[in-house]
């Protein structure tokens, strides 16, 4: 499959980028098709190839410029999964930035991405993560996500369970998120965009969803 052929990247979106930037794209020269397939092992092969793509950034500028006018992802683009990108999107609906495509292309390098892997073994939640390597910001934080993601890093924004707690990950995510959950639900958010969002599975968000508006329900009776 070569970049010219892959759908989420439409000429007249190349031509608004003025260069054909596609000729210098690493999947040109790749002789499979792992782009559009769901399992984590096609995942993984697709995020090597982008890996060491010079156009990663223009790739990642493009799928999302198509997607944002489509509202249709699906498969692998600019480094991303399709619920990746939906992550993303929901990013900046929520905390209104964007990242900063070429400082994540920069983390992902031999000077951060050490760092990064080792706070994330650590167990290090992503808004640690991105404080140990520079800052608290709203782009930052998310600059991280994205950086973490091309790295093939979880970039999940739930922390992980603390010894001794013995609570699900979808009563962790309603207790730490319901806030977000909420402002989303009122936006028309569905399961796809809550798990996409805050990086679980469809399952875990859709538990910690029904939870939130368990809780929502619970209050206003006691309200009435
Ligand atoms: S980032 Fe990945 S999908 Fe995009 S052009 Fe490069 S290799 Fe192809």
């Amino acid at each position: 499959m070569s970049a010219l052929t892959r759908r989420p990247i439409t000429p007249a979106v190349s031509a608004r980028l003025g260069a054909r930037w596609e000729d210098d794209a690493t999947c040109r020269t790749v002789g499979r098709d792992p782009f559009y397939v769901d399992s984590l092992e096609g995942q993984k092969a697709a995020r090597t190839v982008c890996a060491s793509c010079p156009v990663l950034v223009e790739c990642l500028t493009a799928a999302q410029r198509q997607e944002a006018w489509s509202q249709d992802r699906w498969g692998m683009a600019g480094g991303l999964t399709a619920p990746q990108r939906l992550g993303l999107v929901w990013e900046e609906r929520l905390h209104g930035v964007r990242p900063d495509l070429a400082k994540a292309r920069e983390l992902t390098g031999w000077r951060w991405a050490r760092t990064i892997r080792r706070l994330h073994t650590k167990g290090l939640a992503l808004e640690e993560i991105a404080r140990e390597i520079g800052g608290t910001t709203a782009q930052h934080v998310v600059t991280t996500r994205l950086a973490l993601w091309w790295l093939g890093l979880e970039g999940t924004r739930v922390r992980r369970r603390a010894p001794g707690d013995q609570t699900s990950k979808w009563q962790r995510v309603a207790a730490a998120h319901q806030e977000e959950i909420e402002r989303m639900r009122a936006m028309g958010a569905g399961r796809f965009d809550v798990s996409a969002y805050l990086g679980v599975s469809v399952n875990c968000g859709v538990l910690a969803t029904t939870q939130v508006n368990k809780a929502a329900v619970a209050e206003l009776e006691v309200a009435a």
